[in-house]
């Protein structure tokens, strides 16, 4: 489906949960959130009827992320629904690999593609400072199940913070040779105030070529991660919401005070 500015939007991002077992210093504050209310986050149904219709205009290419995806309930069952619905071409999930050892061969017997694993640095000890928590051991060993389980291409994320440390960033590329994962560094940015980059070795913050749009657990169809505008889907029904949103796809991305990155479907 064309949006106003003859993009061809293709890919559809879901947020299935806003609820995460990390809390990134660059994502969420150490106290957590205030999670969105169980009667407000879509179910199964509501998701795969969203995904159906966007199928049915033209979306081919799925991803689901959240907050941690993995720890929603059930994960496996919705990646097997959507893997089955005719006309999805690429189903992919980014995660922060916590749990993606246990995860992995049940995610790719279902249908799931590739992964993309939150990564960005290979120090335990800074992992677990950045992550404020984290187990570096689970993300290797949850990148080590994901090449066996044929999960391909196994991408890595890694949010850089420009005044980093460029060691680091070496030792993370020489590590993705190695290893043939496909690392793509994303600036850190601010939604509330506009701040977005190109994602280097990959697609996104690249607004002439933007793709997509954003399903939140909560239902808001979102045209643009820069974007206040959402149309929720039980507002709107899944069809209309899908049509709105591409509709007020902007140009160009701005500002979002009223999103994050943990809500928005990063
Ligand atoms: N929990 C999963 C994970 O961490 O991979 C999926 C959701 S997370 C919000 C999706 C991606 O957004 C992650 O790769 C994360 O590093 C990135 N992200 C979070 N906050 C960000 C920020 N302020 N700027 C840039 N990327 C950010
Ligand atoms: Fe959780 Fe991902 Fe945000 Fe980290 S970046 S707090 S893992 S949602």
């Amino acid at each position: 489906m064309l949006d106003s500015y003859n993009r061809n939007i293709n890919y559809l991002r879901i947020s299935v949960t806003d609820r995460c077992n990390l809390r990134c210093r660059y994502c969420m504050p150490a106290e957590g959130i205030e999670w969105i209310d169980h009667s407000h986050i879509l179910s199964f149904e509501e998701i795969i009827e969203v995904a159906e219709e966007a199928v049915s205009l033209g979306v081919d290419k799925i991803r689901l992320t959240g907050g941690e995806p993995l720890v929603r309930k059930g994960i496996v069952d919705l990646v097997k629904m959507i893997a089955s619905i005719p006309g999805v071409k690429d189903l992919g999930m980014t995660t922060n690999g916590q749990l993606l050892e246990k995860y992995a061969f049940p995610l790719a017997e279902a249908g799931l593609n590739r992964v993309n694993v939150s990564l960005d640095t290979l120090d335990a000890k800074n992992y677990k400072y950045l992550s404020r928590g984290g187990n570096i051991k689970k993300v290797f060993k949850g990148l080590e199940a994901a090449r066996n389980a044929g999960l391909d291409p196994i991408k890595i994320n890694c949010v850089i913070n420009p005044s980093g440390d460029r060691n680091e960033r070496q030792e993370l590329i020489d590590f993705c040779n190695e290893n043939n994962y496909k690392l793509r560094f994303i600036r850190q940015m601010s939604l509330e105030d506009g701040s977005f980059y190109p994602v280097e070795g990959g697609e996104g913050g690249i607004c002439k070529i933007c793709n997509r749009i954003r399903l939140t657990a909560n239902g808001d169809i979102k045209p643009c991660l820069f974007s206040e505008d959402g149309f929720n889907v039980r507002e709107y029904g899944a069809r209309n919401a899908i049509l709105k949103a591409v509709g007020a796809k902007p140009l160009s991305g701005k500002k979002n005070k009223v999103n994050q990155f943990y809500n928005i479907v990063g």
